[in-house]
Order: structure tokens, then C-alpha cells, then sequence
């Protein structure tokens, strides 16, 4: 259970990250994904995370502490048809530059929207990502915009899209489906 939850900064390099030992989990998703809307329901608050910001031109992350343990580091949505291909690629630098120096990191979570699928955009960063040697979680977005009737079909692409030896989560912010088990099984060790 998260109790406690509290924006600490925009760190704007690598440099600029907390110098503490505690761990990272870093959040991935393109913009509009519902990234804003996970934050705010596993933290349990409103609008700790803004929903639906304006993408911005300084790549950032922003670091959110949990429990007073363990940092949520929420990546910049990617995806945006404003971004030129320049920031698209200093987007996946600053990233793997991330991931590469980061020694706290202990888990990439990677959402996808389920009601529409993985996009262009999801499974090129999803390739990007494979190659790193930390457990990589996807969690499927705005589980209940979809029909029941096509939810079994659409888990089947994910499962056959994602090859991860993690599980796959299913989630919604609207109506909470999911988010507790997210919680518990992915910050299991906090
Ligand atoms: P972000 O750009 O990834 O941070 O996405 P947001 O959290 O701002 O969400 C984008 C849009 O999707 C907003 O209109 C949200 O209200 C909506 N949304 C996010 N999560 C859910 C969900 O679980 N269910 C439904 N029905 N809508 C959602």
C-alpha cells in the first residue's frame, strides 16, 4: 500500500538525480497513455501527477517518493507528433544513458495503452528496452475502455507482442481494476 507520495524534483540530466541509495522505478509510456492517471491512482491522490500537461521541449523526469523509500521516476510521454525527430532521439539517449548509469534502477515499467493497442512508437522502445539487463514490466492502460468481449483478444496481441519473463499488468485508473496487485507485486521488495 503507498501512503505517503510527494513530488521531490524535474531532474534535467543524469547528473541532476537524487545522490540517496534508494531505488528506482521508471515509467514509460507515450503520451497520452494514462501515465499521469497510474500515478495518481497508485499514489491515491488526485493530481499529484498532472493529467494531461501540455508536452513540453525539456526532457525531464520527474522524481515522486514513495513511502518515503522508493522513487517513481515518470519519463516525459513519448510520441508526440510536435516532437521533432531530434528530440525523439535525445529522448532515447537520455533513457538508455539512464539505465545504463543507474545502479538503483531496479525495474522499467512500460505502458501500453490496452484499448488501442501497441502503436509504432510502443514497440520500437520496447525493442530499445529488451536489451538492457533490468526486469521490464508492462502495464496495460484504461483496462476498462475496452468491451469485454474484446478483452481476451487484445491481452493475446500483448502477450504475443511483449515476450517478457515478467507478467503483464492490466489496469485502470477510472475504476481501480488492477492497481492494487500492480502495487503489491511490483514494489514488492520496498
Ligand atoms: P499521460 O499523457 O500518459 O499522462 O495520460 P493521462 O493520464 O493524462 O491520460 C490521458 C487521457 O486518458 C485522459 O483523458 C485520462 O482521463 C484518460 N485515462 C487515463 N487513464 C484512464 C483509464 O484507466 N480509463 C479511462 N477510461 N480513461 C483513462
Amino acid at each position: 500500500m503507498i501512503k505517503t507520495a510527494e513530488f521531490i524534483k524535474s531532474a534535467v540530466s543524469i547528473s541532476d538525480l537524487p545522490s540517496d541509495d534508494l531505488s528506482h522505478y521508471l515509467l514509460l509510456g507515450r503520451s497520452n497513455v494514462g501515465k499521469s492517471s497510474l500515478i495518481n491512482a497508485v499514489t491515491n491522490r488526485k493530481s499529484l501527477a498532472r493529467v494531461s500537461q501540455t508536452p513540453g521541449k525539456t526532457i525531464t523526469l520527474n522524481l515522486y517518493l514513495l513511502n518515503q523509500s522508493f522513487y517513481l521516476v515518470d519519463a516525459p510521454g513519448y510520441g508526440y507528433a510536435k516532437r521533432s525527430k531530434t528530440q525523439a532521439k535525445s529522448f532515447v539517449t537520455m533513457i538508455r544513458n539512464y539505465i545504463n548509469q543507474n545502479q538503483k534502477l531496479k525495474k522499467v515499467i512500460l505502458l501500453i495503452d490496452f484499448n488501442i493497442g501497441p502503436t509504432i512508437d510502443d514497440l520500437s522502445l520496447y525493442s530499445e528496452l529488451i536489451h538492457f539487463d533490468i526486469p521490464l514490466i508492462i502495464v496495460a492502460t484504461k483496462y476498462d475502455k475496452l468491451k469485454s468481449s474484446l478483452r481476451l483478444k487484445q491481452q493475446k496481441v500483448l502477450t504475443e507482442k511483449f515476450i517478457t519473463d515478467q507478467k503483464i499488468y492490466f489496469t485502470s485508473s477510472e475504476t481501480k481494476y488492477g492497481i492494487e496487485k500492480f502495487i503489491a507485486e511490483v514494489f514488492e521488495n520496498e
